[in-house]
């Protein structure tokens, strides 16, 4: 094996592993989010059935009052019948006395219809609790656990990138040059051959120079991707 290829390949190796849990690590915060937003989207949802219920209270509330009125009024006027002299008088009270008893029946029945949509919407209120608890109760458990995953990647993450440190001062200075260079450009910096090609670019290798890579003895780089190349074995 050439000299620095195991080194390499252990440098290499140490960064793709740091490189995931960077991934890993911009994950979690996002997922964070995702939570939060579930548990926004279920307090919108206990807002807005609580917004619904206040809402039939209200108009009942107000049907209610009127029906007061209607009520004081209709007393009002058969009380007044009494002192009535004239007949078209006494039958004009009369007929307003009929109108506001309509009225008063209609409003019972609004009252009655928004008493039963009140039930209804105070039962949608107690759900809307009941699944906005069990939200904030996820999302708690749910927050602490990510929270915990992520002091432990950056603690893992902390003890990679000391040892990566250690690795890359191992290496010759020209060939960590290299490698950087191409980790920069490629992504992955040394690569397998496979099948007689690139394992980076796929390109085919001469067989020659197949030959020559699969012995591992001094250091070949892909004249396409220009990667270093290496035999798995
Ligand atoms: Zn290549």
């Amino acid at each position: 094996m050439w000299n620095g290829l195991d080194k390499l390949l252990e440098l290499q190796r140490l960064d793709q592993a740091i490189a995931r849990l960077e991934a890993e690590g911009r994950a979690i915060p996002q997922e964070i989010q995702a939570l939060e937003a579930r548990l926004t989207e279920a307090r919108a949802g206990l807002d807005q059935a609580k917004a619904k219920a206040d809402q039939i209270q209200k108009e009942r509330r107000a049907k209610e009052r009127e029906l007061d009125e209607a009520t004081i009024n209709t007393k009002k006027k058969q009380a007044r019948l009494f002192e009535i002299k004239t007949n078209e008088e006494y039958s004009a009270v009369l007929k307003e006395i009929e109108s506001l008893k309509e009225k008063s029946s209609k409003l019972e029945e609004e009252i009655l219809n928004l008493l039963e949509r009140g039930d209804v919407a105070a039962k949608t209120v107690t759900d809307a609790e009941k699944g906005f608890k069990a939200a904030e109760a996820l999302h708690q458990n749910e927050r602490t656990e990510k929270e915990g995953q992520l002091a432990r990647l950056r603690q893992e993450l902390a003890i990679l990138q000391e040892a990566r440190k250690g690795q890359a001062s191992r290496l010759d200075t020209d060939l960590l040059r290299q490698y950087t260079r191409l980790r920069k450009s490629r992504g992955v910096a040394v690569v397998a051959v496979k099948d007689g090609s690139c394992g980076g670019c796929g390109i085919s290798l001469t067989p020659q120079t197949y030959t020559e890579v699969r012995r591992n003895d001094r250091m070949f780089t892909c004249s396409s991707c220009n990667r270093i190349l290496y035999f798995a074995g």
